[in-house]
């Protein structure tokens, strides 16, 4: 892939003013990387409504679990209807918005069953609808029908785009009590590692548009230095990158994708098409995408491996999910 933040032609972050709101991707990412609403609306998905069929199929404790629904309404992912008046009792439906969000966890869903092995969860197959049989999407262009990969998608910032404005901005920080952190880190570790905290996907993002060092991590996205190096430690530590000692420099060291981090493209790639679709900018993409195959900007689908038709949402079989 060509970068979108070719390092050499951007301005570093650092450079730039760093008021800058987010853009869309920025607030996306910021969304995404809570540990929770991921976990939330996968609930909601296989038909998760009431306050207790998330309390009963989570380790969540009450005040971050009301906190989170809250979060999601004011997001517009949920939206809460009053379904018995005295006492008030509520249910939390998906909006067109939330129920949209299928195709990212189906690509995490695919993801942890190819390379997450040691699961103390399960993650058993997904049946297609349609066909019968239990597939793993392939992510593939909504155009020509060809793989979308890593190396055939070329990528460059929009009018909206640049990294100051596509990291979480700083209001999305989250606050230090009643995180539940320690209660959702047993779930999900690999996939929390890359969403479970605002700046483990831009990290991989930026992986992906070609940064590979410390140093232009830092200058780029601009993280706190110690919450760069632990998250870096921590996809390490996950085999989602590796760090490469260069032999010519004993003292530099990159932070490359092994295969199972490339394999994380379908992942980052559905969440632009998620935000391209809801968190749109009025001057323009935040990024431009061409799949090389066929020449057409690039928009993914997720396609039956088995009948090679394109999924939809309501073709899937989530409830054992
Ligand atoms: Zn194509
Ligand atoms: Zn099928």
């Amino acid at each position: 892939m060509t970068s979108p933040a070719d390092p050499t032609a951007a301005q570093p972050r650092a450079a730039q003013a760093r008021a800058a709101q987010p853009n869309g991707l920025g607030v996306t990412f910021g969304l995404l990387g809570d540990e929770w609403t991921l976990l939330l609306l996968r609930v909601a998905l296989s038909g998760g409504k009431r306050y207790s069929d998330f309390r009963d199929r989570l380790p969540i404790s009450h005040a971050v679990l009301s906190g989170r629904l809250e979060r999601l309404v004011s997001e517009g992912l949920l939206e809460r209807h009053v379904y018995q008046v005295r006492p008030e009792r509520s249910e939390y439906l998906l909006t067109p918005k939330g129920s949209s969000i299928w195709p990212l966890l189906l690509a995490i869903w695919t993801w942890e069953r190819r390379w997450v092995t040691s699961h103390s969860y399960a993650t058993p197959p997904i049946r297609h609808l349609t066909c019968g049989n239990e597939m793993s999407p392939e992510y593939c262009c909504n155009a020509c029908g060809g793989a979308a990969l890593p190396e055939s998608v070329t990528l460059s910032w929009g009018p909206a785009g640049g990294w100051d404005r596509s990291t979480p901005g700083a209001h999305t920080r989250r606050r230090a009590a009643h995180s539940g952190r320690s209660e959702s880190s047993a779930f999900y570790p690999d996939t929390m590692t890359v969403f479970g905290n605002r700046w483990s996907a831009v990290i991989v993002a930026a992986a992906f548009a070609g940064v590979r060092r410390f140093r232009d991590f830092e200058a780029f996205l601009s993280p706190p230095p110690i919450v760069l190096s632990e998250r870096l430690t921590a996809l390490c530590t996950r085999e989602i990158f590796e760090q490469v000692q260069l032999v010519d420099r004993s003292d530099w060291s990159e932070y490359r994708l092994t295969r199972k981090g490339s394999d994380l493209f379908p992942v980052l790639a559905t969440v632009v098409d998620w935000s391209e679709r809801w968190h749109s900018e009025p001057e323009g993409p935040v990024l431009r995408r061409t799949h090389t195959t066929c020449g057409a900007e690039f928009r993914g689908m997720l396609v039956c491996d088995h009948c090679h038709a394109a999924v939809r949402g309501h073709e899937i079989d989530l409830s054992n999910a």
